[in-house]
């Protein structure tokens, strides 16, 4: 590596940093973009900036938006009654492309794991049962991942919910034991919120 210059050299080091690239990737896309076309290099470095500087939080709900609202929570034509709760903006994307969901989303950013410290404060469960107590949520789908903290914070959230006169409902066939929704298939994921079942 120490034959390039050292401009190339620190791009590398800093592409080396991205999760999934070794050296030889990143030595790649080093020498890609040394040759790409101005044009092409000046987009990804606004878009890179973009990202980081115009990205925040969704007001309502939490999830990753270019504006006070995301684009789903603005849009006329989504179901704002019925609210599905995932654990990250990630798992929005994947039911997303799923193509299942007519509603509207939570995103918890994270769920419930006393070994790890992370209690009901942690997470934006509050932030849900208020946007429950405040009226017009009829059905709320838990959608938390099925490992086992996906499912105790999908227990504890139907508890949290049972005195308000809203339907609790889980995703549930389909997504295996232990999965993560951003790793599910789009056809099982639609099965899985096709087949949602009322809690409790
Ligand atoms: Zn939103």
């Amino acid at each position: 590596m120490n034959h390039y210059p050292a401009s190339i050299r620190q791009l590398i080091k800093l592409m080396a940093r991205l999760p999934g690239i070794g050296e030889k990737t990143a030595e790649r896309l080093a020498l890609h973009i040394l040759y790409a076309s101005d044009h092409l290099v000046e987009e990804l470095a606004r878009s890179i900036l973009d990202v980081k500087h115009n990205v925040r939080l969704c007001s309502r709900c939490f999830s990753l938006s270019d504006a006070e609202l995301c684009a789903i929570c603005s849009h006329p034509a989504r179901d704002a009654a019925v609210v599905c709760v995932v654990e990250q903006p990630g798992d929005v994307a994947a039911l997303e492309k799923s193509g299942a969901f007519g509603g509207v989303y939570h995103v918890l950013s994270g769920v419930l794991s006393p070994l790890n410290g992370v209690g009901p404060d942690d997470i934006r469960i509050r932030e849900l049962v208020a946007r429950v107590a405040a009226g017009g949520v009829r059905e709320v789908v838990l959608a938390t991942g099925t490992s086992v903290e996906g499912e105790a914070t999908a227990a504890f959230i139907a508890g949290r919910l049972a005195a308000f006169p809203v339907a609790v409902t889980r995703i549930a066939a389909g997504v295996p034991m232990g999965g993560d929704l951003k790793y599910v298939d789009q056809v099982t994921l639609k099965k899985a919120m096709e087949s949602r079942r009322a809690l409790g």
